[in-house]
């Protein structure tokens, strides 16, 4: 399984790409999210337009999936035929037919690839992947992902937004990767979560590994500083190009 980090950014972040991740495992490509400002990101790393299976989307926010509307009437214009599958949150469908219709009216009804809307509750097999999904505690309805892919078997798990659940800790237990946002410093956000918050939560899953993205513009200033501070931890905060292999 490789896990690259096309964007890292927080939606409002100068320097960065929005978070925006592509997700390799038993021949199969995901992209997880895309931003309003991550599609020139994927055309970068390739234009084929069979190159994604699918995209992931864990909640409706503008830098989580705005780049949409862009991505698809890309593939459509490249000449893709075989179907794209979209899985995400309740209502997924609604939404981004609505988006899309916004952005390029027309596109919905005229698209000559199926769209394949999946919207998550609790776990979904899609041939040799198995996913799973919680809510988490998010200003917008949240996924949190469990996948589970290749043989022997990984486990890559990736919060989107928001503050973990006991839920959230338990399907992300023993994964070989969890990407987490960690939006704030310290402090105890509701809605976001720290990296206070994510200490707890390193103890609470004991990932293989850590990788955090999403940071507060101004915290990913202090990329460094953060790093020799949670040494202990072995956290990694990424930056956009990066990959890991599990
Ligand atoms: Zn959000």
């Amino acid at each position: 399984m490789k896990v690259t980090f096309l964007g890292v950014g927080e939606a409002f972040d100068e320097t960065q790409t929005n978070v925006c991740l592509l997700v390799e495992a038993a021949g199969r490509r995901m992209l997880m999210e895309c931003g309003a400002n991550a599609p020139s990101t994927v055309w970068k790393k390739s234009t084929r337009a069979d190159y994604l299976d699918g995209i992931f989307i864990s909640h409706f926010h503008a830098d989580h999936s705005f780049g949409l509307p862009a991505l698809v009437m890309r593939m459509w214009e490249d000449g893709r035929t075989r179907p794209f599958y979209l899985f995400g949150p309740i209502g997924s469908q609604r939404f981004i037919e609505r988006l899309m219709k916004m952005a390029y009216p027309g596109m919905v009804e005229n698209v000559p690839f199926t769209l394949r809307f999946r919207e998550l509750q609790r776990s979904h097999r899609w041939d040799d992947w198995n996913l799973r999904v919680v809510s988490t505690r998010h200003s917008v309805p949240n996924l949190g992902l469990r996948l589970e892919a290749g043989s022997p078997q990984k486990v890559f798990c990736y919060s989107g937004d928001g503050m973990f659940t006991p839920t959230a800790a338990k399907l992300y237990t023993g994964a070989n990767l969890l990407v987490h946002e960690a939006y704030m410093d310290d402090g105890l956000t509701k809605t976001h979560c720290s990296l206070m918050q994510l200490e707890r939560l390193h103890d609470l899953a004991r990932p293989e590994r850590m990788a955090l993205v999403h940071l507060r513009r101004d915290l990913r200033k202090q990329k460094d500083e953060i790093i020799k501070r949670y040494r202990r931890r072995k956290w990694t905060i990424p930056e956009a190009g990066d990959s890991v292999t599990c």
